[in-house]
């Protein structure tokens, strides 16, 4: 039997944030160059890529993850995934990544100029890094 407060929790934890770009992307509504999809998991090349190499890997149910710090212990799982996807996208070299690696980052909020509020990895490569980035 539900309890009053288990609405207000459910309230408190519901994805309110508008749809982005990438459920189109998810939905195949518009079109993207997919090198990876699983059951939860897509990945896709950036539209404007920052280096030769650059996938985007998002979950394709946003589930609350607009940005990396909303992440709570319901998240683990997607996140793993998420990680090892990046990680096996990383050592693609048909995807232009070279073997001495790549920056895999998560821009969280404006001051690291995220833009699209879906969680998402960059997975960037086939050039150096210079570090702090910019
Ligand atoms: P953010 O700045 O970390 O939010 O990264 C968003 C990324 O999504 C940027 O690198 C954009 O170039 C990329 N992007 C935006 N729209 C599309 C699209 O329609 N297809 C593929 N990548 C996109």
């Amino acid at each position: 039997e539900r309890k009053r407060w288990d609405g207000i929790w459910l309230a408190g934890q519901r994805d309110t944030d508008p749809d982005t770009i990438f459920d189109k992307i998810v939905a195949k509504e518009i079109s993207a160059g997919i090198v990876r999809e699983t059951d939860d998991i897509l990945a896709f090349t950036d539209i404007n890529p920052a280096a030769p190499a650059h996938i985007l890997v998002i979950p394709k149910n946003r589930n609350g993850l607009s940005r990396l710090q909303k992440a709570t212990p319901e998240h683990v799982e997607i996140l793993g995934k998420l990680m090892v996807v990046a990680g096996e996208i990383a050592r693609d070299e048909s995807l232009g990544f070279g073997p001495d690696g790549a920056r895999i980052v998560v821009n969280d909020g404006p001051a690291a100029g995220q833009e699209v509020p879906h969680l998402h990895i960059h997975v960037i490569g086939g050039r150096a890094m210079a570090w702090p980035p910019g």
